[in-house]
Formats: C-alpha cells, structure tokens, sequence
C-alpha cells in the first residue's frame, strides 16, 4: 500500500476511526467500515475507495484534496463520488472544479450535495447522518451518524414469538425505531457548538478539535477565532457521556510532549482514560 500521508488509527467496537488533523497544515478522518469519511484537507491514496465524505467547512486545510480525490477515483474508474459540502460552498467548489478540469484536462465528475444545519440525510437503511451548525469564523458544520435499528414497542414486551407474528402479519406496527449515536465529528468550532448541541456529548465516539491547550493561550481570544482550548474541555468534563474522545487539531506551535505535559496537568485521569490525544 502506498504511504502518502500520516494516519493514526483505533479501532472502538467495530469501527475503524484513521485520520489526522493538524491546525492549518491538513485534516482528514475516515470510517471504513461506515463507508464515510470526514474532511478532505489531504488524501491518502487508500482512503479513494472510501465513497462518500462530508465536508465541515471551506478553510483549505479541510478542503484543499477534493479535486484530487475526485481525480484519483475518476482515474481508477471508480463510480463518481458523493460528497457533502456547507450549501454556502457548493457553487464556489463547482467553480473550483471546472477551473481544474480544465486545467488537468480531465473530468472530475462527483455529486456535491448541499448541507444545511439541521439537516438529515439517510445513507443506507442502518446510517443516518445529521448535520449540526457549529462556530467557527465561516459557515461550518459538525455531523453525527446515528445506527438505525429496530426494537419491538414496548407494549408487546413479554408476548410470545407467535402472538407477535400474528400481530405483524395483521398489520400491526410491532417495532419503532431505535437511533444511536455511533460517531460524532466537528471541523473547527468554538466550544458553545458542545453546549447547543447536547446529542454530541452522548455519541459513542466524539472526534473534536482541541486547537489550543498552552495555559497562556487566553481563552476569549480562542474563542473568537473559533477553537477549542484544553481548558474548555476541563470545563465540561462531567458532561462527556462518550466512551472514546478523540481531541485532534493541535496547533504546529506544540509538540507531542508538550501537548502530554498540558494535558496530564489539569486533566491527568485523561477522563478516565477516554480521551485520546491524536498528534
Ligand atoms: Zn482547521
Ligand atoms: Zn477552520
């Protein structure tokens, strides 16, 4: 396989979360096993047969590799790619991608489809994803992916299997759906986006940005440019439900000792060991 870019990667009940993020320099997550990926700020050549990606928001180090990923599948003959972008941006990719197609002489085919806070999108009959605004200092968006499964309605609890059977081949809608938030993911954001959307505090796994953790970094300053520090996360910390944390985003002004140093000072349970420093 060939190696074009750095990815870490863990593996939490089933699902296979590999990226990287780093502040201004590039962002990309991907979950094979959900068919879906987060970010194209770079591409690893085999993340391409991953078919479907969002797009948090436009700033070039989440968005710089979509022209290339639409090329590499075009080239290996792939099916065009879906991919979901902030509706603000979808005329300006477009444009992007002419300009580019011209320029490489080739055709980048990919359906591009407009995302709106709020908004939902069916992916498969397991896989739901939800769109929710988060802020940042451009439109932006975080997304959940719910499982879907279907549980039988309480009041039919303790009836036998062929009572059941009976009530559903009369026509009675036994089950009702059942959502669990699998996996959740922000680009950039300042950390009201936690406290407005409460769900992302539940998801199994939470992948955020924690751009800031030096405790000289004032914090109001951070949040105007719409990050995360450390200390925001110190804040919350009785409020993550999640089983897995995944803090990425650091800025190229920490090394990996210095962000450990940081982090074991005020955080040194790392919230019961969930929360996992990705540099
Ligand atoms: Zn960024
Ligand atoms: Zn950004």
């Amino acid at each position: 396989m060939l190696k074009n870019l750095p990815v870490k990667s863990i593996v939490h009940k089933g699902l296979t979360i590999e990226g990287y993020s780093r502040a201004a320099v590039q962002t990309y997550w991907r979950i094979a096993e959900m068919k879906l990926g987060f970010d194209l700020g770079a591409h690893p050549w085999d993340f391409m047969g991953t078919p479907t990606w969002f797009i948090s928001h436009t700033h070039l180090d989440h968005v710089a590799a979509l022209p290339v990923y639409v090329a590499r599948r075009r080239m290996m003959k792939m099916d065009p790619p879906r991919i979901y972008v902030p509706s603000v941006a979808v005329e300006g990719i477009q444009r992007l991608l002419q300009a580019f197609s011209r320029l490489d002489r080739g055709r980048l085919p990919c359906e591009l489809i407009p995302v709106e806070p709020g908004d939902e999108f069916e992916l498969s009959r397991e896989l739901v994803v939800t769109a929710v605004r988060t802020r940042h200092t451009l439109p932006s968006l975080g997304f959940i992916v719910w499982e879907r499964r279907r549980k039988l309605r309480p009041e039919f609890h303790g009836l036998p299997g062929e009572k059941i059977r009976d009530l559903r081949l009369a026509g009675t809608e036994v089950t009702h759906e059942v959502r669990l938030p699998r996996v959740a993911y922000l680009g950039d954001s300042a950390p009201q986006w936690l406290d407005d959307n409460p769900d992302l505090y539940e998801a199994e796994v939470l992948i955020m940005e924690m751009t800031f953790v030096a405790p000289g970094h004032r914090r109001e300053k951070i949040h105007k440019l719409g990050h995360i520090h450390l200390d925001d996360i110190v804040a919350r910390r009785d409020r993550f439900h999640n089983e897995l944390v995944i803090a990425a985003h650091l800025s190229t002004r920490y090394s990996g000792r210095q962000v450990q140093r940081y982090v074991n000072r005020v955080l040194p349970d790392h919230l019961d060991g969930r929360l996992k420093l990705w540099m």
